[in-house]
């Protein structure tokens, strides 16, 4: 029997109903911030990556699913939807008279990683972008959503991380004072670590190896090595943070894993997720858009993975609450013609309605409609049909009542 391919899965169910919970609690949220929803293709070209994520990250060296299509063109199934959001953003010109642009996205990415707890190969992602708008202002609006977005979700127990990578302008220095102090104790860090010090130095703060945790005892901070601009700005996001209510936490090692971000990187944390503790990141990139060939355009976002997400949801609140229709049950060939007339009716008022239309006696009916977890059996037979009424069993009591047709729909949303 076929299966599904390793490292993806099927949704349904529990799982399922968690993520639409998820997904109508950001709409619901973001839109009232002004951000508007974007789909992207799940195939890009792979420059945009190479371009964007970096060709020394581990996403484009080991991780893309990518291949010649039939008609020669080397695609990507995108490892993330940034770099898609800025392509589509110039390919479109969305970007009028420097105004703000506020866009979100939701959908499956793709990355072959090695299998472990919580990661997939195919995964999904929110994530919300805040074009045009160089300031920290701006990043405390966006963080305040997020924070909305993950309250009104009923999660606690969270915490927020954040650094500053500071600029192109700044950052040889740090490499520089990064790479001194490697060199002189690189026999304790990790083959990869040996790696990125040539090739993307800030990485090596971000190992997560406890051998190469350990060796960065007394590292250099970068957030001593801020031009003046850049020191300005986190300065100002940590005040707004903390007139805002916000808390969080300073991390010296959080950078990025990608090489467009400038300025703020954040994390945010959920100690009840335990090992696997970060649940999103995000950071500002002011460089992105127009190393992907658009104009120069400042940019603020984040993501955060729904798997982990519904998991955690899972954890805290137990299933995802449902609430089954009532279940129609009408008893010979008259009623089942009724049935359909009602229900129509009814479901144009809003009701949540099923029929059962597989013309089966009662007995089979009511037990597949408690097997679901139905609150009511709606029984129409042909003594219900003479009287205009129907029998509404309470399958969690155990009682029946007989109630008018007409009487319905006030009856259930009672
Ligand atoms: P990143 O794009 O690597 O910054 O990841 C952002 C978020 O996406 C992470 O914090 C995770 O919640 C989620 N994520 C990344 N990779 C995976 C994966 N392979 N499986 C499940 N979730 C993932």
């Amino acid at each position: 029997m076929a299966q599904s391919v390793k490292g993806t899965r099927d949704l349904f169910g529990n799982e399922m109903a968690w993520f639409q919970r998820i997904e109508d609690t950001a709409r619901r949220v973001f839109a009232r911030h002004g951000y508007e929803e974007i789909r992207t293709p799940v195939l890009e070209e792979i420059e945009v990556f190479k371009r964007s994520v970096g060709e020394s990250s581990d996403i484009v060296n080991k991780e893309m699913y990518e291949f010649m299509d039939k008609g020669g063109r080397h695609v990507v199934m995108r490892p993330e939807n940034t770099a898609g959001v800025v392509r589509a953003m110039i390919q479109h010109k969305l970007l009028i008279n420097n105004d703000p642009k506020l866009l979100y996205y939701i959908g499956p990415m793709f990355r072959y990683e090695r299998m472990q707890a919580g990661r997939y190969r195919q995964f999904w992602q929110i994530g919300a972008e805040s074009f045009g708008v160089a300031s920290p202002e701006s990043e405390a609006e966006s963080l305040l959503m997020l924070m909305a977005f993950l309250q009104e979700l009923g999660l606690k127990h969270l915490s927020l991380s954040i650094n500053s990578v500071g600029t192109s302008e700044c950052r040889p220095a740090f490499h520089a004072a990064i790479r001194a102090f490697f060199q002189a104790r690189e026999e304790r860090f990790c083959e990869d670590c040996h790696r990125r010090i040539d090739t993307n130095p800030l990485r090596v703060l971000d190992c997560k190896s406890p051998g190469c945790q350990a060796a960065l005892e007394g590292h250099p901070v970068i957030t001593e090595y801020l031009d003046e601009a850049s020191q300005r700005h986190h300065l100002r996001l940590k005040e707004l943070l903390t007139a805002l209510d916000v808390p969080f936490e300073e991390n010296p090692r959080l950078v990025r894993g990608l090489d467009y971000y400038t300025r703020t990187a954040f994390e945010v944390l959920s100690s009840d997720l335990g090992a696997q503790s970060a649940l999103l990141g995000g950071g500002r990139y002011d460089g992105l858009v127009k190393h992907l060939g658009g104009p120069e355009v400042p940019a603020f976002g984040w993501a955060i993975g729904l798997d982990r997400l519904a998991m955690l949801m899972q954890q805290l609140h137990g299933n995802a609450p449902l609430s089954p229709p009532a279940l129609l049950i009408p008893l010979g060939e008259a009623a089942a013609l009724k049935a359909l007339l009602l229900a129509r009716d009814w479901w144009s008022q809003g009701l949540a309605i099923q029929v059962e239309t597989r013309g089966t006696n009662l007995k089979k009916a009511l037990t597949s409609a408690n097997r679901q977890g139905s609150k009511w059996a709606l029984i129409l037979g042909d003594g219900e049909l003479e009287q205009g009424v129907v029998s509404a069993k309470d399958l969690s009591a155990g009682t029946q009542e007989t109630w008018p047709l007409e009487e319905v729909p006030a009856r259930l949303r009672g």
